[in-house]
């Protein structure tokens, strides 16, 4: 059995569900069997787990298969590495920036990233704002 945490796109709902199998949760899902328990909405995804939660020493789950982690590590510093070439750091300010993008159209610019609150995410997306969220590894933590 595996539980993988699961979030709602729609209505932002985080619940754990039980899977025979990582397969099982495919078929499930391709299914439309897999549904939020609040709004019905079948946009339900998996979460990944965002490493600096559970990259602090005491933390550290005993169970967690270490060389799997370290591949999805790998793979999160390679997106990294992409949008820090491609993307301009805007920091705290994301929201703002966000928004001056989205409402001067005639603004040329790079695409941003930076950090936002879940709540703020929730305020852009409700203005059509559309951003991606991902794991992010700090960097001195290395
Ligand atoms: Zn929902």
């Amino acid at each position: 059995m595996i539980k993988y945490k699961l979030i709602c796109k729609d209505c932002d709902l985080k619940f754990d569900s039980w899977f025979a199998s990582s397969i099982e949760y495919e078929r499930l899902k391709k299914k439309k069997l897999l549904n939020c328990h609040k709004c019905n909405s079948f946009k339900v995804e998996k979460t990944i787990m965002a490493p600096q939660l559970i990259n602090s020493k005491s933390k550290i789950d005993k169970n967690i298969d270490l060389k799997k982690f370290n591949k999805v590590k790998k793979t999160i510093i390679g997106y990294q590495k992409f949008i820090k070439e491609n993307f301009k750091y805007v920091g705290d300010n994301f929201t703002y920036e966000a928004r001056s993008i989205h409402y001067d159209r005639k603004k040329k610019s790079k695409g941003i990233y930076g950090r936002a609150s879940k709540r703020d995410l929730k305020e852009l997306r409700e203005e059509g704002i559309y951003t991606q969220v991902i794991p992010w590894i700090d960097e001195n933590e290395n």
